[in-house]
């Protein structure tokens, strides 16, 4: 048995380690297995490449790899849970950018490439450049750093993207038919430049509350880079693993178009959600702030408590002192339910895996087109440091940058206390009606520390 045929058996249980992977991520319960299960699968993959005969240099990988190494698990040990779509974002950046250096290497070491090889080494530039330079905006607006997080938009602009994209193809095509004259080099360079440009254009007039599916979107561009770099060099599992996580990408991506009510097209063209910029409409009404006593006596006397968990829960890390006044308030007699909205957090699924951190029954969890039409009848709404996805601006106001986003429609409860600091606004910087309605009253503080002051008045008049 020669060292290659081997070294495809293990790609193949990798690439069975990754499908099982994926299976178990689909539920929290076993997520964490499934990760691990990847992991193990990828370093297996990692070190069997490394035996093949035609690697040399290995001081060099190894150096790499070590490096490459020791800034991941820090990246990865100092990023507070909250901070994790920036570093999702950075890593499909860096995904990129190793598919847009796989392609320079392998221009560089071919002589006399074939068209057909020529295009896939343009398109793997094309794919990792427009990644690499969308991620960094990605990133760079989430993080608010450099950049604002609203979106830029001018006039013309998909316009603009159409006729970049246009001289990206003409270029390829060209590049494809000469890469081996001395207009070759030229034309790559000039096809990996418009491609960094078309990724910044195309991440720029993302704002509001859009950011999330652009991180899905850059997430599959990174997988379908690492595809191509693999039909490059001639490795199987880079196929499987970047075909793996291109079509998985497109599928949150469209989920998440679904759930933010937003255009596919508009999403691939850039440019979604931003026919609005913040102009929203003043809202009417004035802020009635409630007391932690008051709140409990609202909560005391309610038959029906729902939850609206948001990036504020995450940010205090109330989820365990949720769960405790949750068992207060069935302990009392009251039906509990946790509303989950699909963007709510900062990453797919934040809410869930919080309140499964803090072992909340899955029965408990109930999506946002199941729980909006018993709102009416909900006696209480908590919204715990949520904002955009509860803002009725999005069904009202049709100047809002969240505009056609549908809500969990706390509103409509008989009372909505909501827990936030301060007046402050959401992730899309836009001002919140429900806070000025008369059935809302506002919980100023710490999230957690609210909930504890709840807690402890339901113990104390427990005797
Ligand atoms: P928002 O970001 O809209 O609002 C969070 C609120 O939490 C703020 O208004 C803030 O108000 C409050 N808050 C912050 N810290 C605390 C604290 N310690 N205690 C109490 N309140 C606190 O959150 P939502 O979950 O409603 O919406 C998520 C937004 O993020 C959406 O716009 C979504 O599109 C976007 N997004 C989602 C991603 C995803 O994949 N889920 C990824 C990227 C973006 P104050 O400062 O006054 O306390």
């Amino acid at each position: 048995m020669n060292t290659q045929f081997l070294v495809n058996i293990v790609y193949i249980l990798a690439a069975i380690t990754f499908i099982l992977g994926f299976k178990l991520m689909s539920n929290p319960l076993h997520a964490k297995r499934g990760n691990i299960l990847s992991a193990i699968g990828m370093a297996a993959a990692i070190i069997a490449t490394l035996l093949l005969p035609d690697i040399r240099y290995l001081a060099w990988v190894g150096g790499g790899a070590a490096v490459g190494f020791a800034i991941g698990a820090l990246l990865a040990y100092r990023t507070p849970m909250t901070g994790m779509p920036q570093m999702v974002g950075l890593l499909n950046g860096f995904g990129g950018l190793a598919s847009l250096l796989v392609a320079a290497a392998e221009y560089n070491v071919t002589t006399a490439p074939s068209i057909f090889h020529s295009f896939i080494i343009v398109l793997t530039a094309f794919i990792g450049a427009v990644t690499f330079s969308g991620s960094v905006i990605a990133w760079a607006k989430l993080e608010e750093r450099f950049i604002s997080g609203k979106a830029v938009v001018f006039k013309g602009q998909q316009l603009v993207n159409i006729g970049i994209l246009a001289a990206i193809l003409l270029g390829s095509l060209w590049f494809a038919g000469a890469a081996d004259t001395e207009m070759g080099m030229s034309l790559f360079i000039g096809v990996a430049l418009l491609s960094l440009l078309m990724g910044i254009l195309l991440v720029i007039p993302i704002g509001g509350a859009d950011m999330p599916v652009v991180i899905c979107l850059l997430n599959s561009y990174s997988g379908m880079a690492a595809c191509a770099s693999g039909f490059l060099i001639n490795n199987s599992l880079l196929i499987v693993a970047g075909a793996l996580v291109g079509a998985s990408g497109i599928i949150l991506t469209l989920i998440m178009c679904k759930a933010m009510n937003r255009s596919v097209a508009n999403v691939f063209l850039g440019g979604f959600g931003s026919g609005a910029s913040g102009s929203a409409a003043d809202v009417v009404g004035e802020i009635k702030p409630v007391s932690a006593e008051d709140a409990y006596l609202l909560l005391e006397a309610a038959a029906s408590v729902v939850f609206v968990p948001g990036y504020g829960m995450a940010v205090s890390q109330a989820q365990h002192t949720v769960r405790e006044l949750a068992e207060q308030l069935e302990k009392n007699g009251a039906e509990v339910s946790f509303a989950i909205h699909p963007v709510a957090g900062r990453m797919p699924g934040h809410m869930n895996v919080l309140l499964a951190e803090a072992n909340v029954s899955y029965d408990q969890m109930v999506e946002m087109d199941n729980i909006n039409p018993t709102m009416p009848t909900v006696d209480v709404c908590m919204v715990i440091g949520a904002n955009d996805v509860v803002n009725p601006a999005a069904e009202e106001d049709k100047n809002s940058p969240l505009w056609g986003m549908p809500i969990i429609k706390s509103h409509e409860a008989r009372t909505v206390i909501v827990l936030k600091r301060s007046m402050g606004k959401g992730f899309a910087g836009v001002e919140n009606p429900l806070f000025f309605k008369n059935n809302t009253r506002m919980l100023f503080g710490d999230a957690k520390a609210s909930i504890q002051s709840l807690v402890n008045e339901f113990k104390s008049a427990q005797g």
